[in-house]
């Protein structure tokens, strides 16, 4: 076998090159830094479809599927798909009670009063 840095012989043994110092990089090294990240993902646990359907059956309940969000996004979840998915519906639940407040701000700003809408429903 070769360098790669330099390109002199050296043997099957060696862990760096005698002529200039550069690490090997053999086979056997490139198989284990290949196999590392496939070990990663196998800690990493991912939701099965059952379990999706279970948190969708949670997120029906109010003020617990928003606690359970918070829990998801923030506990430091080893699911990172959960993970993920919970930010992004916290970042959604936010920008839909903005857009409730803002409707409501306007609906004050115009003088429309939500009770006077009620009222006036009962005369159609
Ligand atoms: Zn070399």
């Amino acid at each position: 076998m070769f360098c790669q840095n330099c390109g002199a012989q050296m043997n099957a043994g060696d862990r760096t090159c005698k002529r200039c110092g550069a690490p090997v990089r053999q086979a056997a090294n490139q198989y284990q830094n290949y196999a590392q990240p496939a070990e990663g993902y196998h800690r990493e646990e991912h939701v099965s479809t059952g379990g999706w359907i279970g948190i969708n059956f949670l997120m029906l309940i109010p003020i617990v599927n928003i606690i359970l969000l918070i829990v998801w996004a923030f506990g430091g979840s080893r699911q990172r798909s959960l993970q993920t998915w919970a930010r992004a519906k916290l970042i959604l639940l936010l920008i839909s009670i903005l857009i409730t407040v803002a409707v409501i701000v306007i609906l004050i700003v115009t003088g429309v009063n939500v009770s006077d809408m009620m009222r006036n429903g009962r005369y159609y």
